[in-house]
């Protein structure tokens, strides 16, 4: 690695000619770019990438987009957490030396022609119960990809579709990019951290975290020998059931050669919220059945 650039502050950008401009000059002196994009709101969880990357590269761009084309109609894009002010000094402290926040009328000056879409998300949990969400994220990390030419990409384990599907574009499209996935951050209780934990009442954040409990049933299941996913996507279904104000949307147990992977979606409130659990199991080659679908 070049010596860090020893900025003073944290560069903040709205442009993407002015983004790209101070980053083409950071390749131009030889220096490696990690890029962490975001939708702001910023957590520990996303905190973690910025550390990592600032660890593995040279300079870090963070960027806050919380894009249009990722939300369906009926979902929260208006109300979505918004806090540039603490998202700004807290992205300064992790490491960052970029930020980028533009408006959607930098990113989308008009209706966008050229559209991203990625198949690997066919048999995808978010895919199905998200129709056009994975191919907005692909779009705007595409783009992101485009105008910042980063050499390192980070990503969170938690949205591991999305991860599937940033790997499907660098491998198709050759982007000369490495992906990193980063480990999952909690809160002490289990609850995966995200923006959307913001929505929840006291009772609610309280309820939350039966979604990570079910990943531990899910877990202890396969840990005691179970091999039929169909009994292990209802453990953990089961599991969510017990708190009734939470609203399922999937539990699901898939058999890979290496580890297991268990999701479990689900509806606290108004926040929909995810998380998965990779279990490292010699799995038997069995069929996919989802719970509560
Ligand atoms: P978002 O702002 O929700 O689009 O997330 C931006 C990036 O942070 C994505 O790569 C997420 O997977 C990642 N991320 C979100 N929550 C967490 C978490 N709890 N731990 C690690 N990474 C996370």
């Amino acid at each position: 690695m070049l010596p860090r650039t020893t900025f003073e502050f944290m560069e903040l950008h709205g442009t993407v000619d002015g983004f790209r401009a101070a980053l083409d000059g950071e390749r131009c002196s030889g220096r490696t770019i990690g890029l962490v994009p975001t939708m702001g709101a910023l957590h520990d969880g996303h905190l973690s990438l910025v550390r990592r990357a600032a660890k593995e590269c040279d300079v870090v761009a963070t960027t806050i987009f919380v894009n249009p084309l990722q939300f369906g109609p009926d979902e929260d894009l208006e109300r979505y957490p918004r806090d540039l002010e603490g998202d700004r000094s807290a992205a300064e402290a992790a490491g960052s030396d970029y930020l980028f926040v533009p408006s959607e009328r930098e990113m989308y000056p008009r209706e966008p022609k050229a559209h991203v879409t990625v198949t690997t998300t066919e048999d995808g949990l978010e895919a199905a119960s998200r129709p056009g969400h994975l191919d907005g994220v692909a779009t705007v990390v595409t783009k992101l990809f485009a105008l910042t030419g980063p050499c390192r990409a980070y990503f969170g384990e938690k949205d591991h579709e999305q991860l599937e599907v940033v790997r499907a574009l660098v491998t198709d499209l050759s982007f000369p990019v490495e992906v990193v996935s980063c480990p999952t951050v909690r809160a002490p209780d289990g609850l995966a951290l995200s923006s959307r934990n913001a929505y929840l009442t006291a009772d609610e954040r309280h309820a939350a975290p039966v979604l990570y409990r079910a990943l531990e049933a899910g877990q202890a299941c396969l840990e005691s020998g179970e091999r039929d996913p169909t009994v292990v996507s209802r453990v953990m279904s089961d599991l969510v059931g017990t708190e009734p104000s939470v609203r399922l949307v999937y539990a699901e147990a898939r058999p890979g050669d290496v580890e297991w992977r268990l999701f479990v979606a689900a509806h606290v409130g108004v926040a929909r919220l995810i998380d998965t659990l990779a279990v490292p199991v010699c799995a038997a080659p069995v069929d996919t059945v989802t719970a509560g679908r």
